[in-house]
């Protein structure tokens, strides 16, 4: 068991998600603003020359005006500041306790062009993040890593920081991951006579651990569970697989360079969570695939972590979506009844189907991880 600090306040910003939801309400424990509620909200964001435009670069005429005789302001507001969604996940946690606070980054989304994009759109301080956390070797969450490592580099020298930007990673990085497009037999059958063109689909290679240090990154590996940043988090080790259906991707494989063939892997054993306890609310749980079931994720925050901690929010890729795995639904949301968190934000991989499956059988418990949300947790 690993003792985590109890915060004041959690912060998670959503740098990168799947989902676009400015509009959506969230209930008020979670102290959430959509992006958009955000940049409403503080009018000095809005730049009037950019907004305050038309098709021909025409001013246009009610936007930017004020008269103090009527009480009525009215500004422009440009979409283009809000976030892009894409196939991924990252979310910026910053854990606060008096005045100490520690702030990490949680996977990096799929590629540096969004990741980089939407950074500059939520005017993230790349010099205050002192580690980043892989939750897997999976390019969707490594994709922007070396971007992210460049950044930080470059914002701890312009801010004349001393120190490099702490890479937590599992040690066992794959030379390249991807799917098996053949249906095979399952193991001890027979193939059938003629054999078939197996077809594989290659997804992209993780960073390596030199490419990630050339850009400026002190690497941590990790396949324990520990805690990082005075205890403020903790990063699981191996999740044991206690359900029965929870079972993996059944056509995910693994490239070796050494043998350059493929291997059949369902299970991908590197994959970790992130973890932080807020005082009176509980324990939030970042979870990047949930490749191990976001059951099994729980059980194990429970058994690692939590202690008698009620578990407060479940926060990312549930995994759910996909024929192969939406069959597994029914039997996560009765096991997510008894394990009872308070809230979840089923993001990047969870699907629709589950997430309405969930929001059905714990009403108002389910909200949308929609890029550019902010969730703030306190005490109160
Ligand atoms: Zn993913
Ligand atoms: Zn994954």
């Amino acid at each position: 068991m690993r003792n985590l600090v109890e915060l004041d306040a959690l912060r998670l910003t959503v740098v990168v998600d799947n989902e676009v939801d400015t509009m959506s309400s969230v209930p008020k424990e979670l102290g959430f603003a959509s992006q958009a509620q955000r940049l409403f909200k503080d009018l000095r964001n809005i730049d009037q020359e950019k907004s305050n435009v038309d098709e021909n670069g025409a001013h246009c005429p009610h936007p930017g005006h004020r008269d103090d005789e009527q009480h009525v302001r009215s500004v422009a507001y440009d979409f283009m500041d809000l976030c892009c969604g894409a196939h991924g996940l990252s979310i910026l946690v910053t854990g606060i306790k008096g005045n100490v606070e520690h702030r990490v980054l949680f996977d990096t989304g799929p590629q540096s062009a969004i990741f980089l994009e939407n950074a500059k759109r939520l005017e993230l301080e790349f010099e205050k993040i002192e580690v980043i956390v892989l939750s897997h070797w999976h390019i969707d969450h490594s994709g922007g890593m070396l971007a992210a490592v460049d950044k930080c580099r470059e914002a701890r020298q312009h801010q004349q920081k001393t120190g490099q930007v702490i890479v937590d990673l599992h040690p066992d990085r794959p030379d390249q991951r991807g799917s098996c497009l053949t249906r095979l037999p399952p193991p001890g059958q027979e193939p059938p006579q003629e054999t078939p063109l197996i077809e594989y689909v290659a997804w992209g290679a993780d960073p390596s651990f030199e490419g990630l240090e050339t850009k400026g990154a002190k690497i941590t590996k990790h396949g324990e569970a520990h805690t990082i940043c005075e205890g403020f988090f903790g990063i699981s080790g191996l999740i044991p697989r206690l359900t029965s259906y929870e079972t993996g991707i059944p056509n995910h494989v693994r490239w070796s360079n050494t043998t350059r063939s493929w291997s059949s892997e369902p299970e991908i054993m590197d994959e970790r969570y992130l973890v932080a306890k807020v005082k009176s609310k509980g324990i939030v749980v970042l979870t990047g695939c949930s490749h191990a079931g976001v059951i099994n994720v729980c059980k194990d925050v429970q058994n690692a972590f939590a202690k008698e901690d009620e578990l407060f929010f479940v926060v990312g890729g549930f995994h759910l979506a996909g024929a192969t795995v939406e069959t597994r639904i029914a039997e996560t949301v009765k096991d997510m009844i008894s394990i009872n968190p308070s809230f979840m934000a089923p993001g990047h991989c969870s699907g629709w189907r589950s997430k309405l499956a969930l929001e059905n059988a714990m009403p108002g418990r389910v909200v949308s991880l929609g890029v550019g949300s902010d969730f703030v947790i306190t005490e109160q």
